[in-house]
């Protein structure tokens, strides 16, 4: 029987093909979380890409930067999740488009697929752990009012949002910026030092008792996360975890692997 959501469904569809966020080609119907099959071929193949410390997969990397391993809680054996590595010199990378796309587009299947993508990994890891992840709030670190205004997009924010959906978590805003620094621009320390006068802990929230999973795109030096941990534990959480759509790995650490996606020039030239 078709349900009336399903008819509904089948209607946008007709008016609004699903396209894939990466070649913009139509994805087939039913296809999970809408990439067409051949770049969830690709995709798949970046996620066998192994860290070339521990030569493991970035779901079951422990290579955990240095603030992270303070600041945070240890589930199992773990102070945080990835998805997959951030490759920073590969254009062509898949993982480095959606990311590319949750920051810039205005169309939200890219932050879509890789918030699916987390919260797979969340969710698996926490159940073979014995955790409640609906216990769990899920928050994150604000972007950048300035680079907010360019694209109208918090991608951090973006992705929070549909992990918590999907996990079905609270979603808490619970920082606010202090100011505009810019982290990239920045060294190792200097990052470290700004991010601890960055975010603040809102004066509305109650984090008192709670437990909370801090999401973001990209996990570089962890300053970000690691003082956004101490924020929430200062102001009375009891648990903070890290879960990231990528990781980047530090400098100097070559992967061996980069994707190459033949129609990938051609579509987006
Ligand atoms: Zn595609
Ligand atoms: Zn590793």
């Amino acid at each position: 029987m078709i349900t009336p959501s399903k008819f509904g469904d089948a209607i946008l569809s007709l008016f609004f093909p699903r396209k894939c966020p990466l070649c913009g080609r139509i994805a087939p119907e039913g296809e999970e979380a809408h990439l067409c099959q051949e770049c969830a071929r690709y995709l798949s193949a970046e996620l066998e890409i192994r860290c070339p410390v521990c030569r493991c997969r970035a779901t079951e990397c422990r290579c955990t930067p240095k603030p992270l391993r303070k600041a945070m809680s240890t589930v199992g054996d773990r102070k945080f999740i990835a998805v997959g590595f951030y490759q920073p010199k590969s254009k062509s990378a898949l993982l480095n488009r959606l990311i590319y796309t949750v920051k810039n587009s205005t169309d939200d299947t890219a932050a879509r697929v890789l918030a699916r993508m987390l919260s797979k990994e969340i969710l698996k890891h926490f159940l073979k752990n014995g955790e409640e992840v609906r216990e769990w709030i899920i928050t994150y670190p604000p972007r950048r009012r300035r680079n907010k205004r360019k694209t109208g997009v918090d991608q951090a924010k973006r992705i929070a949002r549909f992990v918590a959906k999907d996990l079905g978590a609270e979603f808490e805003a619970v920082f606010t910026r202090k100011r505009e620094a810019e982290q990239k621009r920045l060294s190792k320390e200097d990052r470290i030092k700004s991010a601890a006068d960055t975010y603040a802990v809102r004066s509305t929230a109650d984090c008192c008792g709670k437990r909370y999973i801090l999401c973001d795109d990209i996990l570089t030096s962890g300053a970000t996360l690691s003082s956004c941990a101490e924020k929430l534990i200062a102001a009375g959480a009891i648990d903070v975890f890290a879960a990231t759509a990528l990781y980047s790995l530090p400098k100097g650490k070559v992967f061996p692997y980069r994707s190459d996606v033949p129609w990938f020039n051609e579509v987006n030239s």
